[in-house]
């Protein structure tokens, strides 16, 4: 984490959206209301915990721009989700889902708790609790949340089960949720597939070969560890990962299976044997040929990006990097493929879970990972088209692609 970051992550992502607005020539007024969240609500979200007391958290759900349809987006338990981390992280999902041409709008939610420190049974009453404080802007047609850090399917059960209590059974009121329960297949497996795509895309675009690949990963929850998996299933040579605790590396590859199974079995993956263990820090800074962040915000900022080595950085988490990190980093020639576009896969199969439960109809996993597969690649290859055409960085391009098109249907719709 920066040690003493001088913005807010919502100023800092409205750096790279200003440098897009600024380039499109977007007037006042226009820039101010793409920029601000359309809605946001903070609630109190008092817990009865184990031990008998009364724990109160805050939450907050953040619609921030709903030009292009329902508001989507995911749900965050985690010590720092206040109200500037859940504003960004919505205004991300805006571009994100315009990029990716899916028809969505941007939100986020997020409740300041440590997940980590909390039983089954308290997680169960404060996502229920948060949900019947949310649920009058919620609907199929309106918001629909799914995971994010901190979260997981069993969340978006307990989420869905609490609408369903005062709306009756609504299935596609969340995304992400159990298959058994009406979720869908490989989505548990999406943004970290999605991101190994980019990955994929990127290596050929620069000549490099992706089977020969040595690979970092910072994160091994949902999205690091399936990113970790197909990386090695597709000849990648994985020679970090890490979670909360820290981190293991081995130069010759780790065996990526055997640390999904130790994280299943509730170990931290410092503690694997096939490796030497190493902290989150010095893992930024190895030696590697891709980069892959994906735990939390802002890991690297201006103090560790000079030293980064990686040839390439995938931005699997959201805004893994500060804008000075960004700057410092393209100076040095280091490619960024950004998290709008990279870590879209899990949006892209939530909307095929929603569309899913509104047909009442299931998909097949080969199904679902082609599709996927055509939206990320035409998603790469718009933004690659940008890079080519004008000369910018690849977030540059994907901010300047999601605020056109936010931008057109707002006019449209005659909002501007
Ligand atoms: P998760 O909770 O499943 O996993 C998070 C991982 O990061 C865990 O391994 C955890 O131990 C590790 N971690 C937490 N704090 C850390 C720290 N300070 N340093 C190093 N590692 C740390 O969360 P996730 O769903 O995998 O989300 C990870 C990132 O991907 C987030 O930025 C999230 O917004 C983004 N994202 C997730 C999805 C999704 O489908 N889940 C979709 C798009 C983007």
């Amino acid at each position: 984490m920066n040690t003493s970051p001088a913005m807010s992550t919502f100023d800092e992502v409205n750096v790279f959206f200003d440098r897009a607005a600024d380039r499109l020539g977007m007037a006042d007024g226009v820039r101010e209301m793409l920029r601000s969240p359309w809605r946001e609500l903070r609630v109190t979200v008092p817990v009865r915990m184990d031990n008998g007391e009364i724990e109160v958290f805050t939450g907050y759900r953040i619609q921030h721009n709903g030009a292009r349809g329902p508001y989507k987006g995911g749900v965050r338990f985690h010590p720092d989700a206040d109200v500037e981390e859940v504003r960004a992280l919505a205004s991300l999902m805006t571009w994100k889902t315009a990029l990716v041409e899916i028809p969505f709008g941007g939100a986020k939610g997020g409740v300041q708790c440590d997940p980590l420190t909390m039983s089954n049974g308290e997680l169960n009453r404060l996502t229920r609790r948060y949900t019947q404080n949310i649920e009058h802007l919620l609907g199929v047609n309106r918001d629909i949340p799914a995971p994010d850090l901190g979260t997981n399917a069993q969340t978006m059960a307990w989420m869905m089960d609490a609408y369903g209590q005062i709306h009756g059974h609504t299935p596609g009121i969340v995304t992400g949720k159990p298959v058994e329960l009406g979720g869908s297949v490989g989505r548990d497996s999406a943004t970290g597939r999605g991101a190994i795509y980019v990955t994929t895309e990127m290596a050929k675009d620069m000549n490099m070969d992706p089977a020969g690949a040595r690979i970092v990963v910072q994160g091994f929850g949902q999205v690091g560890s399936w990113a970790a998996r197909i990386a090695a299933e597709q000849g990648c040579t994985v020679i970090a990962v890490s979670d909360v605790d820290g981190g293991t590396f081995n130069s010759q590859g780790l065996d990526v299976e055997a640390l999904v199974n130790l994280k299943d079995e509730g170990g931290s993956v410092q503690n694997f044997k096939g490796g030497e263990s190493i902290s989150n820090n010095d893992l930024l800074e190895l030696d590697c040929d891709i980069l892959i962040p994906a735990a939390i915000d802002r890991v690297i900022h201006a103090d560790n990006a000079p030293r980064v080595k990686a040839k390439v950085i995938i931005e699997a988490a959201n805004h893994p990097l500060t804008p000075e990190a960004d700057d410092i980093l393209n100076d040095r020639g280091i490619r960024i493929v950004p998290d709008i576009l990279v870590n879209a896969g899990g949006v892209v199969v939530s909307y095929f879970e929603w569309t899913q439960n509104l047909y009442q109809h299931t998909w097949d996993m080969d199904r679902v990972n082609d599709e996927l597969s055509k939206i990320m690649t035409r998603a790469f290859t718009s933004v690659k088209d940008r890079v080519q055409a004008e000369g910018v960085t690849y977030r540059e391009a994907a901010f300047l692609i999601g605020l056109e098109r936010v931008a057109h249907v707002a006019e449209l719709r005659g909002f501007i």
